[in-house]
């Protein structure tokens, strides 16, 4: 079998390091090519001396000349190169002898990458959705023009490839589910931390509530959009481009166990589920060794340990991100690269206490409000429109600050 030369982006997060452990559990498989973050040194120095890649970025240009000067103290190391500046990151998810490219830098910097990486025509692990979310079938449209091939990492969109039909997986972006015999696709979320609390009190909400999501261990960007559901909405956006689906053919289940991934569901009234233990290496797993199937590190389900499995209906009132973000999918694109514009701006004000949780949603609905009728039509509409939204959300977080 060939060695896999993979590009890690985002490698010092949460996904990333989840796929240095399943690249560190299979070295027959995989060889690092290049690593890329934003601005860790500690994680990416210790990472470089593990995985010896060719090449090690750090976005933030201070941080890499930081690396770069313990790289080179490290005598053996010699052969690795170091590189600062966000667009170095562009150039490492093309580079010519990568076969593979781990999407996984957080928010709107991911895209840029990402891109890149489906221009030169990689197969993408596309673990940041917000890619997604903000350009929808213009990602699409460009990976169908490369011949890149992507394979999704969000644990319920892997869930969903996993229960899919093969002629589905073979033609994610594009593929006619009904067809297949599909007729939907349930996606599940937890519900977060706050499913039961009393919504009168969501005002007083602290950041360090929000990111201590009750199932999953994860970035603390997303663990807020999962206590807002907005991560829900942005996964229907998701969902809604991987599987060129309608808006009759999703689904939204809240599952506070976090055992069921996600569902398909099929016109004979069967329906596949895919269970495991919630932990991200097992998706990563998935799509690095696509179609084989390869040691992850996650034990297997211990069913005598589940009491129950629970199945709710998400309730809008409490999670009114989840609903905006819905009704923005069907409005078009330019809403949700504005919901995504704004969220992002919102999330990080609360994360700073500038504003309460309730005022994120607040920010969004104003932001997409303002811009869901501009021009998306070209890649170049959608970034002046992200540019355009953000500095709009950044206004209303001052308007809003506590
Ligand atoms: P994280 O915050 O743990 O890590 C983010 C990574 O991106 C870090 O390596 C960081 O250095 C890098 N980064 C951030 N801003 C950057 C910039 N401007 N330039 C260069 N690098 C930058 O996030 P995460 O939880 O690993 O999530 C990564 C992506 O995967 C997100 O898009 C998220 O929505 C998606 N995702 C995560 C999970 C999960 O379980 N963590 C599940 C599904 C999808
Ligand atoms: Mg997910």
């Amino acid at each position: 079998m060939n060695v896999e030369n993979i590009t890690v982006l985002g490698s010092t997060g949460s996904i990333g390091q989840n796929t240095l452990d399943v690249i560190r559990r299979n070295p027959e498989r995989f060889r690092v090519k290049a690593l890329g973050a934003g601005s860790n040194v500690g994680k990416m120095f210790r990472d470089v001396k593990e995985f010896r890649p060719d090449v090690a970025v750090l976005a933030d240009k201070d941080a890499a000349l930081e690396l770069e000067r313990l790289v080179r103290a490290e005598g053996d190391l010699g052969s690795v190169r170091v590189e600062g500046g966000y667009d170095v990151l562009s150039s490492i998810a093309s580079l010519p002898d990568t076969d593979s490219v781990m999407a996984a830098i957080s928010g709107s910097a991911g895209l840029v990458p990402a891109l890149a990486a489906i221009k030169a025509g990689k197969k993408i692990y596309l673990a940041n959705k917000e890619s997604l979310i903000m350009t929808g079938h213009l990602f699409i449209d460009e990976a169908r023009r490369s011949h890149s091939v992507i394979l999704p990492v969000d644990s319920e969109h892997n869930a969903m490839f996993q229960c899919l039909p093969e002629i589905v997986q073979q033609s994610i972006g594009y593929c006619d589910m009904k067809a297949a015999g599909v007729s939907k696709l349930l996606l599940t979320g937890s519900g977060g931390p706050f499913r039961k609390r009393d919504i009168s009190t969501f005002d007083a909400i602290t950041p360090e509530e929000a990111v201590a999501h009750p199932t999953w261990s994860m970035g603390r960007k997303i663990s807020v959009d999962s206590a807002t559901m907005m991560n829900k909405g942005f996964e229907f956006i998701e969902a809604k481009w991987l599987f060129n689906a309608s808006n009759d053919q999703i689904s939204v289940i809240i599952h506070p166990e976090s055992m069921i991934h996600s569902m398909v569901q099929y016109r004979d009234g069967a329906v596949l589920a895919e269970i495991g233990n919630p932990d991200m290496r097992t998706p990563i797993a998935r799509v690095m060794s696509y179609p084989d199937r390869i040691d992850s590190g996650v034990g297997p389900v211990d069913f005598f340990a589940i009491e129950h499995l629970e199945f709710i209906r998400p309730d809008f009132s409490r999670y009114p991100c989840l609903k905006l973000a819905i009704d923005s999918c069907w409005s078009g694109q330019s809403a949700t690269t504005a919901l995504n514009a704004a969220n992002e701006k919102a999330v990080a004000a609360f994360l700073d206490r500038r504003i309460r949780f309730t005022d994120i949603v607040r920010v969004c609905s104003e932001t997409v409000s303002r811009f869901s009728s501009e021009r998306s039509e070209t890649m170049e509409d959608v970034f002046a429109l992200d540019s355009a939204a953000s500095a709009y959300a950044s206004d209303l977080v001052r308007k809003y600050t506590i």
